[in-house]
């Protein structure tokens, strides 16, 4: 049973299948999201002799983190293994301000980006919704968390129904309660879904994780694009950005030799003035078994003062966890190769 998944009004009719008055249901969600209830017998006002018995009949978090690598600057990566043996990570990225958290939404990826370890092996499947709010709950014990992403392993668009549901089961008044905007969900380029989230969740922001500005590069770095090309997915953002006032982000991971010549510069800031979007520049973090370089510091400079010329709007991200292996799927993969 997905119970870290369940809205109020599924928890109610749970109990009330079980002749238990709706309350119980109520008193069981509020456990779980606001004090970290991850036993039956820690919900408190439950019966001590119902609450035991759940706990005889129901494991109500079947999640458990197994590895844990904290960064020198506070960024801390968690590996989770789910109630099947399967395993994926999240991050817990504290700032003076912030706490935001990385969520995967599937077991590997099926987009396979050629500078990701996520990628590198298919995707096994798609986490539930419980499974993706466990991943924020978990590090809510810790410090309250401000701001969730959906960056780590998956494609959040292709497990469309479940990353909505954890949208707003966070999103609700009796649980976290955090607002709409308070969420990102990074996309490499499932049109026909970006148009869908328009109308679903306007207030979530987007980003869209472009990586290359032509057709060429982008296809053999983002395999995605054979499938939905630039100008397609253009025009899925078009009418995104009609239907909906929010800035969009577009993420760049810079590739050494691949994706920063003078001639992606300009394409790229086209299309981030198409949109109004905020570049975000991400120097590559190489992982194993990848083509890709990590660029020169004079390198990245050469790009960022060519987008500067060209009036792009963009930040070079700060490399989070840089001493931990922080990039999407990185610890994982580690796990499994090391046993
Ligand atoms: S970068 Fe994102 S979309 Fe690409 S393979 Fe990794 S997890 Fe999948």
């Amino acid at each position: 049973m997905d119970f870290y998944g369940w809205t109020q009004d599924e928890w109610r009719e749970w109990v009330s299948s079980m002749q238990l008055p709706g309350f119980r249901g109520q008193q069981i969600f509020d456990a779980i999201h606001r004090q970290g209830a991850t036993r039956f017998t820690e919900v408190k006002g439950l019966p001590k002799d119902l609450a035991e018995k759940l706990d005889a009949d129901y494991q109500l978090c079947p999640i458990e983190e197994i590895k844990r690598q904290t960064s020198n600057d506070g960024t801390v990566k968690s590996l989770l293994r789910f109630h099947d043996g399967s395993l994926a990570e999240c991050v817990s990225i504290p700032t003076a301000k912030r706490h935001t958290i990385c969520v995967s939404s599937q077991v590997g990826c099926p987009v396979g980006c050629t500078f990701c370890a996520s990628g590198k092996d298919g995707v096994t499947r798609d986490l539930t919704a419980g499974e993706i709010i466990y991943q924020v709950l978990f590090h809510h014990q810790q410090r309250p968390v401000t701001n969730i992403v959906y960056m780590g392993s998956g494609e959040p668009l292709f497990n469309y129904d479940n990353v909505l549901k954890s949208i707003s089961i966070l999103a609700d008044e009796r649980g976290l309660g955090l607002g709409r905007r308070r969420f990102t969900v990074s996309t490499s380029g499932v049109a026909e879904k970006i148009k869908q989230m328009a109308k679903d969740e306007p207030q979530v922001t987007l980003a869209l994780s472009l990586h290359a500005p032509d057709d060429e590069t982008r296809s053999r770095v983002v395999p995605l694009n054979k499938k939905w090309p630039i100008e397609k997915l253009m025009q899925a953002m078009d009418e995104y950005s009609q239907q909906v006032n929010r800035r969009i982000t577009l993420e760049y991971v810079l590739l050494k030799d691949d994706n920063m010549s003078e001639m992606q510069a300009a394409l790229l800031s086209n299309l981030a003035k198409r949109y109004k979007a905020h570049i975000n520049l991400i120097p590559f973090n190489p992982v194993f078994d990848t083509p890709h370089k990590r660029p020169e510091q004079e390198d990245i400079d050469r790009f960022a003062e060519q987008l500067h010329e060209l009036g792009a709007n963009f930040t070079v991200r700060g490399q989070r966890g840089a001493d931990i292996d922080a990039a999407c799927g990185q610890l994982k993969d580690k796990t499994i190769k090391n046993g």
